[in-house]
């Protein structure tokens, strides 16, 4: 082999050797990130009360489709009129839709015949409306009785960051207050009826996304 070989020679070796090298780190660095993903991510869901709105609601379901995130709603039976079209949206965009009563009634100041009349009249007009029955209430001002036997077959939803968005109406100090009490697995309580709420909830979710949580539908964070 003439000098001009051993040269050609070394040079082939060698880029296959960097070539091979290359590939060693990028396994090792995808299967790094891999781990580092499962092992932090963080799910938090985002629940929406007393909509659907006419505005702020078609607002939020355009931010949530371009975020990529899915959220759950509790409607208030009686503004679903002339709202349908938001309503199919919403459960198009793969959103959970649960019930808010249909008067925003607190349940257990009702007699049991005229709370149930509130829950079946809901359910009515958003399976109407979606084609499905849906499961979850969440009663206003947190009121429940566990003994209504019309909703024996629907699961009480609650909340674990409440920055009452509806009293403040002011974007700053809602994002301030949900950002500093979110955790893993929490459920956070908005109403997409201000516009200073929903514009709030993107600043949330863009800052908890860019913290690694995963945004879910609220069936994905609760225990029972
Ligand atoms: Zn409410």
């Amino acid at each position: 082999m003439g000098k001009r070989g051993v040269t050609v020679l070394l040079t082939v070796l060698l880029a296959v050797c960097l070539l091979g090298m290359e590939q060693v780190k990028d396994r090792k660095e995808t299967v790094e990130a891999g781990m580092e993903v499962s092992e932090e991510e963080k799910l938090v869901a985002l629940t929406f009360d007393d909509g659907p709105h006419a505005v702020y609601t078609e607002k939020l379901l355009e931010g949530l489709r371009e975020r990529g995130v899915k959220a759950t709603f509790f409607l208030i039976g009686k503004s679903i009129e002339g709202k349908e079209e938001i309503v199919k949206q919403m459960a198009e965009d793969g959103h959970l839709i649960g019930s808010h009563t249909f008067d925003h009634v607190q349940l257990t100041a009702l007699s049991v015949e005229e709370a149930c009349r509130e829950i079946s009249m809901t359910n009515e007009a958003i399976r109407e409306v979606t084609g499905q029955e849906p499961e979850y209430i969440r009663p206003p001002f947190g009121s429940w009785n566990t003994r209504l036997e019309c909703a024996v077959d629907m699961k009480e939803v609650g909340w674990t960051v409440d920055p009452e968005d509806w009293k403040v109406k002011d974007t700053d100090t809602v994002v301030e207050r949900v950002l500093e009490k979110t955790e893993d697995g929490s459920i956070i309580l908005l109403h997409d009826v201000y516009d200073t709420s929903v514009e709030a909830a993107f600043q949330i979710i863009d800052a908890l996304q860019a913290e690694g949580y995963r945004f879910v539908t609220v069936d994905g964070v609760m225990l029972d």
